[in-house]
């Protein structure tokens, strides 16, 4: 769990067909019902199931069976009689961004870089006297940890940010907050880097990390699948890309989180495949024997207020309790049970 005192408004919400590829409109295919024929029992807990066997748990179990496989995994995996959390922070450090998701709203246009796009804020990149300031207030809040994440910034233009801009706010941080742990870079801004720097994503993260990154945040998950990323997120990391990154930190012996948007454009076996890419990415980094990368997996329901995704007549439905409420519950205990073997 975390507290955060701002948050980043981008990554969020809400749309589209039916979850099994049925078109928009059609019956709705996900909304609770008591279980008709199987039920908890039929999936052995410790046991990974087929593709067939998810879906068949996703659609005929209950809200509540769901529920109950998740709390039998977290007893199962924390018997202990506490939880642990983080108090952090978000901190955007600029929004300037040369990606085109259609679900964002956090984002800038570059000045020599125009989306066409009319609903966006003003552009900023804080300064490091900023960030220090909000810093001390997580600080003074009893606060450890920053989650700091930008756009996609140019290297070149009025708006651009070297690489040593990074490797010098990473520094900053680290000599006046020694006690902060820094969050930070998603994967596409990572990748980015590797792009726009000429380094390796290797290098990219090597040079981070000794300048005080302590972890990499999940974000720009969204859907792990190249069909949904390509009409949603144009311009940011596909699939082997963004899952590149992640294995590049775990090889670094880095922890990640690990994140997923949905209640948009996707189908349930994209959502499936989504979670199977994850949990084979995890398999890996096991192997290594250092713990596993993914310490932390969050997901989310897409938000479509202000968004041109979020306007688009197939994204009416999303914007019912379902989309933000039982579904996203559903989702949550259907991925802790999942990840659980
Ligand atoms: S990468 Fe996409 S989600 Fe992130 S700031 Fe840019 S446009 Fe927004």
């Amino acid at each position: 769990m975390s507290a955060t005192l701002d948050s980043r408004a981008n990554e969020g919400l809400g749309t589209s067909g039916a979850l099994d590829g049925r078109p928009a409109g059609a019956p709705d295919a996900t909304i609770d019902r008591p279980a008709r024929g199987p039920d908890a029992t039929c999936f052995p807990p410790t046991e990974r199931l087929s593709t067939a066997d998810l879906r068949r748990m996703y659609f005929d179990c209950s809200i509540h069976e769901l529920g109950r496989m998740a709390f039998d995994v977290t007893e199962r995996l924390h018997p202990e009689d506490y939880r642990t959390y983080v108090v952090d922070r978000n901190i955007n450090y600029a929004n300037w961004c040369t990606a085109k998701c259609i679900f964002c709203n956090f984002k800038a246009d570059p000045p020599e870089m125009k989306s066409g796009r009319t609903d966006l804020p003003e552009g900023y990149t804080l300064t490091f006297d900023q960030i220090a300031r909000k810093i001390e207030e997580l600080q003074a809040i009893g606060g450890t940890q920053i989650l700091m994440q930008g756009g996609l910034v140019p290297k070149e233009g009025a708006t651009g940010l070297s690489f040593e801009w990074y490797l010098e706010l990473m520094r900053f941080i680290k000599k006046n907050y020694p006690r902060i742990h820094i969050h930070a870079f998603s994967p596409p801004e990572i990748f980015a880097f590797h792009q726009i720097f000429g380094m390796s994503i290797h290098d990219v993260l090597a040079r981070l990390m000794e300048a005080g990154l302590d972890s990499v945040p999940g974000g720009g998950g969204e859907i792990l699948a190249d069909r949904v990323r390509e009409k949603i997120g144009k311009g940011k990391t596909l699939t082997h890309e963004w899952l590149e990154v992640m294995r590049q930190c775990h090889v670094h012996g880095m922890k990640t989180s690990c994140t997923m948007m949905f209640g948009h454009i996707e189908t349930l076996d994209e959502r499936l495949e989504h979670l199977r890419l994850l949990r084979e990415l995890q398999d890996e980094s096991l192997a290594r024997g250092n713990g596993g990368g993914f310490s932390a997996y969050i997901c989310w329901t897409f938000q479509p207020d202000n968004t041109p995704l979020g306007r688009m007549r197939s994204c009416r439905w999303q914007r019912g309790p379902r989309g933000r409420g039982a579904e996203g519950s559903r989702v949550r205990n259907f991925k802790r049970r999942m990840a659980g073997c």
